[in-house]
């Protein structure tokens, strides 16, 4: 029974979060035009590029348990004897549902992810820190790239602060769940319902009611 619970909740995880990146094929390349660097015509030294990863880029990724998002994206790019040293810097924030109330939670994202990017004969993404694009591309794409960024910022359990929780919220949440557990017999699982997320917070409002 333990068991079958684990199980679903980790079931329940992963359809709220998917995959890590949504297939390509699904994703409908052409509404991320805005997020093209055009590598091909520039010339050596330094070059600066800015984007904005909103509410609507996440949208078109499919990635629906992010509700809003305003990022700024600056990239500082220096391109030397045919490689580009990239640095994406990446400020603002994401908005999604608290695990705990499911009240609106807002994630400050403030991270950098540098790249380095060659020609070659073919795509090659297989090192962390080295991109090989085919000669044939005059430009890359890095809206698969930001979103990767930003989306490894959210962490994979997402809680207001303790006591900013909403509390009507909380308590009809708790009700709902001592009388789900009162039916099946179950009883392992803290009021937030993630027993198995390795980290039981304690100070959960109402946990304990
Ligand atoms: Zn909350």
């Amino acid at each position: 029974m333990v068991i079958i619970k684990k199980l679903t909740n980790f079931v329940a995880l992963f359809l709220i979060y998917g995959p890590l990146r949504p297939s390509k094929n699904s994703i409908n390349v052409g509404k991320f035009t805005a997020y093209k660097v055009q590598l091909a015509q520039l010339k050596d030294g330094h070059h600066e590029q800015d984007f904005v990863v909103d509410t609507e880029f996440f949208k078109n990724m499919e990635r629906t348990d992010i509700h809003k998002a305003d990022v700024k994206v600056h990239l500082d790019l220096e391109k030397k004897h045919d490689v580009y040293d990239c640095t994406f810097h990446c400020q603002g924030y994401v908005e999604v549902a608290c695990d705990r109330c499911l009240d609106p939670l807002e994630i400050e994202i403030s991270t950098d992810y540098h790249i380095i990017v060659k020609y070659g004969d073919s795509y090659n993404d297989e090192s962390d820190d080295i991109l090989v694009i085919p000669e044939s591309n005059p430009y890359l794409n890095v809206a698969y790239m930001l979103y990767d960024t930003i989306v490894l910022c959210i962490p994979l359990r997402h809680v207001h602060p303790i006591g900013k929780c909403n509390r009507a919220m909380l308590t009809a949440l708790s009700k709902h769940r001592s009388a789900a557990s009162d039916n099946d017999g179950a009883d392992d699982e803290d009021a937030s319902g993630y027993a198995d997320a390795g980290e039981i917070d304690p100070s959960v409002p109402g946990a304990e009611d």
